[in-house]
């Protein structure tokens, strides 16, 4: 492909996550998506996976058991013209580090929020991710077929609990059981819901924005709450402006009912008319990189170890961000200088994974990797070196001892321990002065991962002492005096050989930095 060709394929692609609460509907909103996109045909397929009844990436038994999404995935479809990525993210609060990174890796992110709830504490966290990165964000109001809570309400509460502007793209007409339909305010038209009827049938507005009273909608009280509100907003509400949206200050709110598939196709529709194709990316030299350059650059936001447990593969996840990705090609590796030859990759579908052969800024690859890689890694090809913005690190709050059941099986348990580590989920530490193994993770599941997958994947029984909760400061190794470790503060090493102090408690933080006024401690490496 030229630049030309590049930059056309650039255009149409569309690269999003969708934030939510777990149980707002993310799952059943991806599918409808999913449906449209001709990927999936019968409703069902991405719920049943998420139950474990799926068996496809059945990797994961705790997946199974718990009944929650562990791994995030990349699902891609075509849809009037456009080549979306969706990125599935972890909805459990304890693989929040592996959302978190992943929402590094999108243009855009859809807010799924239930309309009994609000906004509930994940999607708070999940959207001031986005906002620091300033990607627009586009809300979906879901569950409109249950009693939900006003309209007003919702929209006043997004605004005040995440000091976003909100533009409420439709209306709702009634809720629950009395749902008559959505005033499509940006569309001019009123949509009505028919529970057991395919398609959507549509209502005209007239010059003024209303309905004319021929319908007999217009008697229905609630449909004149929904036009009483619109007026409301018209005067009183934010204006629409496609550049506030674009630099995620203005979020575009739609009503609608995943489940009831009322509000999604519109929802679709206008995402993909305002949400940005790839733009450039700036990297460390602060020099921008744009879309359609002719050479290839990407980094890496993510790695999975043995996804198919019948291949025992470690895939690691590109997002590309410029030139094209040929299947067979030489890239570097800029954190080591090596040549890589990319020959094993493959892309993810809703259904099945597909060996890639092509690939443009937007898109993600999965790389099947032999450890070479790390989260964070920039790769590229061309004799211009490139190095994005490191990912941000989330700090650990929760840490436990480990060490091998067995002590004659300490090569598998290395072996497994040094790989899983790399993966990002937990992270590892050695006691300064016995050598001894920590673990820490911003979450106690991410443990359970860690040891079930150590047995199942290296055949090494793990035994676990908890910590508890420890605050992890850094410390400039050049300022470090052993004596000043304490068993309050515990010294450690992490994966770089860092020193760094694991506290008991804000309290023997305070007590440490009044002993040592002059030691600089930091949050974060
Ligand atoms: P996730 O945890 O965010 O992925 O949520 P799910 O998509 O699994 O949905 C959680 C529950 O809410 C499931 O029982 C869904 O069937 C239900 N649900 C999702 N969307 C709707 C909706 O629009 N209306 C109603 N009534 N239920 C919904």
């Amino acid at each position: 492909m030229n630049e030309t060709k590049i930059d056309q394929a650039v255009a149409k692609r569309r690269t999003f996550a969708i934030i939510s609460h777990p149980d707002a509907g993310k799952t059943t909103i991806t599918e409808q998506l999913l449906l449209f996109g001709g990927v999936v045909r019968e409703a069902g397929t991405v719920k049943a996976r998420k139950s474990g009844n799926y068996a496809k990436s059945d990797w994961m038994e705790i997946e199974k058991k718990r009944g929650i999404s562990v791994t995030s995935s990349v699902m891609q479809f075509d849809y009037q013209g456009k080549r979306i990525n969706i990125l599935d993210t972890p909805g459990h609060e304890d693989f929040s580090e592996d959302t978190y990174r992943t929402l590094m890796a999108v243009d855009s992110a859809v807010m799924v929020i239930d309309s009994a709830k609000g906004i509930e504490p994940q999607t708070k966290k999940l959207f001031q991710i986005c906002k620091m990165r300033g990607i627009p964000i586009f809300t979906f109001m879901n569950k409109l077929d249950r009693d939900g809570r006003e309209p007003l309400d919702l929209v006043n509460e997004l605004e005040e609990v995440l000091g976003i502007d909100a533009y409420p793209m439709n209306w709702p007409i009634g809720m629950g059981k009395g749902l008559q339909g959505l005033y499509d305010r940006y569309n001019q038209r009123v949509v009505l819901y028919r529970k057991d009827a395919q398609g959507n049938q549509y209502l005209p507005l007239d010059a003024e924005g209303k309905l004319s009273d021929k319908y007999p909608l217009t008697e229905d009280s609630a449909y004149q709450d929904a036009e009483g509100d619109m007026e409301l907003l018209s005067e009183a509400g934010n204006s629409f402006d496609e550049a506030k949206i674009l630099s995620g200050d203005l979020t575009p709110v739609f009503f609608g009912s995943a489940l009831a598939n009322f509000g999604v196709k519109t929802f679709l529709d206008s995402y993909l008319k305002y949400a940005p194709a790839p733009a450039a990316h700036v990297d460390q030299a602060e020099e921008k990189i744009e879309p359609d350059d002719p050479e290839f650059s990407g980094f890496i936001f993510k790695i999975q170890a043995n996804m198919n447990p019948n291949h025992r593969d470690r895939i690691a996840f590109v997002r590309i961000c410029s030139g094209e990705f040929d299947r067979g090609m030489d890239v570097t590796l800029h954190r080591t200088g090596k040549v890589i030859r990319l020959s094993n990759s493959t892309q993810f579908m809703a259904d099945a994974r597909h060996t890639v052969e092509k690939a443009v800024a937007g898109d993600i690859v999965g790389l099947y990797d032999t450890g070479n890689f790390q989260i964070g890694d920039t790769i590229y090809s061309g004799k211009h070196d490139v190095q994005f913005e490191k990912l941000p690190q989330f700090t650990p709050e929760l840490f436990v001892h480990v060490a091998a059941k067995n002590v004659m099986k300490q090569k598998s348990f290395h072996k497994g321990i040094q790989q899983l580590v790399q993966e990002g989920a937990v992270q590892l530490y050695t006691n300064y002065n016995t050598g001894d193994y920590i673990l820490g993770a911003v979450g106690q599941l991410q443990f359970e991962v860690f040891q079930f997958r150590m047995l199942n994947e290296y055949h090494s029984e793990v035994v676990m002492e908890p910590m508890g909760k420890k605050i992890a400061r850094w410390i400039d190794p050049e300022q470090l005096d052993e004596r000043m470790s304490s068993s309050r503060n515990l010294l450690v090493k992490d994966r770089m050989d860092q020193p760094l102090f694991l506290f008991e408690n804000e309290f023997a933080e305070r007590w440490f930095k009044g002993k040592y006024p002059k030691i600089k401690l930091t949050a974060k490496l």
